[in-house]
C-alpha cells in the first residue's frame, strides 16, 4: 500500500507578511521536492497571498484553524466557508496549542471536523499526549480518546479527507523528538485502532504525519518507519533550507 506521504510546514503565529513573501520567494526558488506532497500554513492574515503566490506551483496553502460555525456572531473567527472562498482546500485542527491556550474540547474539534467537511475542505487532524500520560502509561488511551471522539462519527468516505498528525505535546518545541520506535509504535496502535473501527482496507490509506522537534538531522530515521506518513513541522519550517532538507528526507 503507497499512502500519500505529507510534509506540512506549520508557522503559527510568526510572520507578518512582508516576512512571509520572503519566505514564500525561498520556498519558490526550491525546485527539489518529488517524494512527497508540501503544505505550508501560514498565518490568516497572509493565507489570500501564500495562495496568489503558490498557485502555480504544488505547494499547498492550508489554514491553521477554522471556527466551528459557517457565519454570524464570532468576532474575531474565520470559518470555512470563508476559507474556501480564497481557496483554502485544507486545514489543521486540534493543534495541541489550540486545545490548551484556546480549550478547544473533543467536542468543539469533532464540529470544525463536520464544518470543515461540509465546505470540502480537508482535515490535518491532530492529537497528542502530555508527558505524564506516558510516564503513568496512560498515552495509547489518551490518543484513542481524542481521535474517536471527534473523529469515530465520521462515514468511512469522509476519511478520504482526514489526515491524522500524531504530535506528542512533550516533544513540541521542545528539541526533544520522540524516539523512531516511540513513533512507530504509536503509529502503528492508531492504524489499528482505526482498522477496528473501520476496516484495514480503509486504516491501510490514512496518511499519519509525525510531528514534535522534526529537524533535517532526525527527518531521514522517523520518516523510514513504517507507519510514519510524512511530518507536520513548526519551527524548523521558518528557515526554507532546513524545511526542504526535511522534504527531501523520503
Ligand atoms: C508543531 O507545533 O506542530 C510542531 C511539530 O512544532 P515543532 O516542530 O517546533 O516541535
Amino acid at each position: 500500500m503507497t499512502r500519500k506521504k505529507i510534509v506540512a510546514g506549520n508557522w503559527k503565529m510568526n510572520n507578518g507578511l512582508q516576512e512571509t513573501e520572503i519566505l514564500i520567494n525561498e520556498l519558490l526558488a526550491e525546485t527539489n521536492h518529488s517524494g512527497c506532497e508540501v503544505m505550508v500554513a501560514p498565518s490568516f492574515v497572509s493565507l489570500k497571498t501564500a495562495i496568489d503566490s503558490l498557485n502555480d506551483n504544488d505547494i499547498e496553502v492550508v489554514s491553521q484553524n477554522v471556527h466551528q460555525s459557517n457565519d454570524g456572531a464570532y468576532t474575531g473567527e474565520v470559518s470555512a466557508k470563508m476559507l474556501s472562498s480564497i481557496g483554502i482546500k485544507t486545514t489543521i485542527i486540534g493543534h495541541s496549542e489550540r486545545r490548551e491556550y484556546f480549550s478547544e474540547t473533543h467536542e468543539i474539534l469533532k464540529n470544525k471536523v463536520d464544518i470543515s467537511l461540509q465546505n470540502s475542505i480537508k482535515i490535518i487532524f491532530c492529537f497528542g499526549e502530555e508527558l505524564k500520560d506516558r510516564k503513568t502509561n496512560n498515552h495509547f488511551n489518551i490518543i484513542s480518546n481524542q481521535i474517536s471522539e471527534s473523529l469515530f462519527h465520521l462515514s468511512s468516505s469522509d476519511w478520504n479527507n482526514i489526515i491524522l498528525a500524531y504530535e506528542p505535546i512533550w516533544a513540541i518545541g521542545t528539541g526533544e523528538t520522540a524516539s523512531s520506535d516511540q513513533v512507530q509504535e504509536m503509529h502503528s496502535f492508531i492504524r489499528n485502532f482505526i482498522a477496528q473501527k473501520y476496516s484495514n482496507e480503509l486504516a491501510q490509506k490514512i496518511s499519519i504525519l509525525y510531528g514534535g522537534s522534526v529537524k533535517p538531522n532526525n527527518a531521514k530515521e522517523i520518516f523510514s518507519m513504517t507507519d510514519v506518513d510524512g511530518g507536520l513541522i513548526g519551527g524548523a519550517s521558518l528557515k526554507s533550507k532546513d524545511f526542504f532538507s526535511i522534504v527531501n528526507s523520503f
